[in-house]
């Protein structure tokens, strides 16, 4: 870490090698004003001064490095870009003001005109439309495929092929994709393997250590954990990262100091959060598939899970959302979410309060009857981002939708 040696004292480097995930989290990427305080500072400020017109000159000139303008760096922003990097394994991290800023970004830094792009078909909706509506203006083909079928992946190269892009687990229903062989593919094509780490968080998955080339967040997440703040970030190698800075510096999506303070606090209890939602999570999936209710439970933990060994292989958890399905269609769903009293009925996921959602109707509301069954979203469908709250109280609020299904 180069920057900002001046004014602050930075934890070195070196001192942080071989430490493990549950360390960084709370040391990587600390810096300490002249005051020594021992939480991180928050440096809200659009710009900064210089101690002359010559070293004015120095830093706009790049001869001195340090910051000038926050849309172009920021010292909390960069604290919280060296810790999530650290976490991840990644030579560079950069913060953006949105997990789709962070795909956006990269899309735009690292594809052309021309280029070809292989996604698998279960990402975020919004990535989805990324794809589909806007790239695809710019001269950006893309190709859906299905996550967990790796010959698909290699049928659908072209020579123009330049980016393969996924998420796993998959969201609702939890599909994990085989990191090592698509990156075999990717690496043997010249293409960029970039993975959507959201539901993992480095906690549980560092897919660059598995051969991605790099990695995406919506901070907005796990990172984050408790609801406040929509940011993202990319990390990996220096060559693809500084190119996606570049971007990021004239376009303009950069994350607030404020928003990379709250990330930055949120990535040190990210570990125990981690840990909380996968006991949860897993101890919810063996009670669901015992219901008398439930058709089918979605979790990559459970043995009746397709890659149930892969992600054991692959993760180190499987992560806090799962999915059901409940006998009946639509108004059985329906009925299961609105008895339920503690858990919250939103689309969001990833946060420390259990949330629940009818994917059909909301989150994948917008594919068509076609897309929706290819995808398996049926309407009997429900997903849970389970919380950690207390195991028991879980159930007892579940077991209401349990009940008015017996009514
Ligand atoms: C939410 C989400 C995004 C988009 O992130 P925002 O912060 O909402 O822009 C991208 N990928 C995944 C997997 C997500 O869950």
């Amino acid at each position: 870490m180069t920057f900002g040696r001046d004014e602050h004292v930075w934890i070195p480097e070196s001192d942080l090698e071989g430490m493990s995930v549950d360390t960084l989290a709370v040391r990587a990427g600390q810096i300490r004003t002249g005051q020594l305080e021992h939480s991180d500072a928050i440096f809200p400020t659009s710009s900064f001064v210089y101690g002359s017109a010559a070293q004015a000159a120095a830093r706009f000139g790049g001869e001195e490095p340090g910051n000038i303008y926050s849309r172009f760096t920021n010292p909390t922003v960069q604290a919280f870009e060296a810790r999530i990097a650290a976490m991840e394994g990644g030579e560079r991290g950069v913060a953006t003001a949105s997990g789709m800023a962070a795909i956006l970004s990269t899309c735009m830094s690292l594809l052309k005109s021309g280029d070809h792009v292989i996604c698998s078909r279960g990402v975020f909706g919004t990535t989805n439309v990324l794809f589909q509506k806007y790239m695809a203006r710019f001269g950006v083909e893309t190709s859906f495929v299905s996550l967990t079928n790796t010959d698909e992946w290699k049928a659908e190269i072209r020579p123009a092929t330049r980016m393969l892009f996924l998420e796993t687990p998959s969201n609702p229903l939890c599909e994990v994709a085989d990191l090592a062989a698509l990156s075999a593919i990717a690496r043997e094509n010249d293409a960029l393997l970039v993975v959507d780490n959201c539901f993992c968080t480095p906690v549980l998955q560092r897919p660059l250590e598995q051969g991605a080339d790099i990695v995406i967040h919506s901070a907005t997440k796990y990172l984050d954990g408790q609801g406040r703040c929509v940011g993202g970030v990319v990390v990996g190698p220096a060559r693809y990262l500084d190119e996606i800075y570049g971007f990021i510096r004239s376009a303009g999506p950069t994350m607030s100091p404020f928003n990379a303070w709250v990330f930055q606090k949120g990535l040190e209890t990210l570990p125990i959060r981690m840990r909380a939602h996968c006991d949860n999570a897993l101890e919810l999936a063996l009670w669901l598939e015992q219901q008398d209710c439930v058709e089918k439970v979605y979790y990559a933990g459970l043995q009746s899970h397709p890659q149930h060994e892969l992600a054991k292989k692959q993760q180190d958890g499987f992560g806090g959302v799962l999915s059901f399905l409940v006998r009946g269609g639509r108004e059985q769903a329906w009925k299961f979410i609105d008895a339920t009293r503690m858990i919250s009925i939103t689309a969001n996921l990833g946060d420390v309060k259990t949330t629940i959602t009818h994917p059909a109707t909301t989150t994948h509301g917008r594919l068509s009857p076609e897309d929706k069954a290819r995808a398996g979203i049926t309407e009997n469908l429900i997903r849970l981002s389970v919380g950690i709250e207390s195991i028991k109280d879980l159930k007892t609020d579940l077991d209401r939708g349990f009940q008015a299904l017996k009514d």
